[in-house]
């Protein structure tokens, strides 16, 4: 299978949430394979979102939450509060809010562990930065955010959790990641997963491209196996984009099962 995430970021409201979930699923429409479709819209919009999304198979995504069930945190939204909205999944330690809101690789683990007690997939981002890219620090910064995240997690069999590899200097930038160092870094991340997890099943865990991916592109990563899926950001809100990426995943899917 080949997931896509579409992280729809600050940049719709609530009406124009309504409409873009409609749109997005119509992407899905007569196809006689689909891949896994997640939407992660602000939180302001789940609930009307969920509406919509509950009549199909995508799943419903929240970019963020904290790790306490309840209590005196204002403005906060908690695993508890993101399943009662019918949430299945949720994004992690988004480059953006290590970046912009001071999260940190402690915060991330929280999160993933009470992430998980709650039944939620996490999505949990890595990447490096460009000057850790240029000094070739790519995997040890891949390492230590990943085992960081993943610390005191004990895989039951009923749990999945995502890893989107998403390189910094590819988020936003116009600019993604060539397929082979994708491919490079994947393998590490899946040989990680392995050692932490010795006991997955096999589709436990899942690693995802994060990073300018477009309707242009994505056939490129989708149809390599180490690519299980792709975090999209801003080509997620752009309907006819997103329609590219969709019938990338599905080309793909398609020639898997003819091969
Ligand atoms: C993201 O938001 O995680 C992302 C990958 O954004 P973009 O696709 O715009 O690079």
């Amino acid at each position: 299978m080949k997931t896509i995430i579409a992280n729809w970021k600050m940049n719709v409201g609530v009406r124009e949430s309504v409409a873009l979930a409609r749109g997005t699923l119509l992407t899905l429409r007569g196809r006689k394979v689909s891949p896994a479709l997640v939407i992660c819209p602000p939180f302001v919009a789940l609930s009307e979102v969920r509406k919509i999304v509950a009549r199909s198979s995508a799943g419903l995504g929240a970019q963020n939450m904290f790790w306490e069930q309840s209590g005196a945190y204002t403005g906060e939204t908690s695993p508890r509060m993101l399943q009662e909205l019918g949430v299945s999944h949720v994004i992690l330690g988004h480059s953006e809010r290590r970046a912009l809101f001071g999260e940190t690789d402690e915060m991330v683990n929280k999160k993933v562990l009470q992430a998980l007690e709650q039944k939620l997939v996490p999505i949990i981002c890595i990447g490096e930065s460009a000057d850790q890219r240029r000094e070739e620090q790519t995997q040890q910064v891949v390492r230590d955010q990943l085992m960081a995240a993943l610390q005191g997690v004990r895989l039951k069999s009923s749990d999945t959790i995502m890893v989107a590899y998403e390189p910094l200097w590819a988020i936003g930038s116009g600019v993604a990641a060539t397929v082979s160092d994708v491919i490079e870094t994947h393998r590490f991340i899946h040989l990680l997963l392995g050692q932490v997890f010795e006991q997955a099943a096999p589709g436990q865990f899942s690693v995802l491209y994060g990073g300018s991916v477009d309707a242009e592109n994505a056939y490129g990563f989708l149809r390599e196996d180490e690519v299980n899926g792709v975090l999209v950001g801003g080509a997620s809100v752009k309907i006819n984009q997103f329609k590219g990426i969709v019938q990338a995943a599905a080309e793909v899917l398609e020639a898997k099962q003819t091969s």
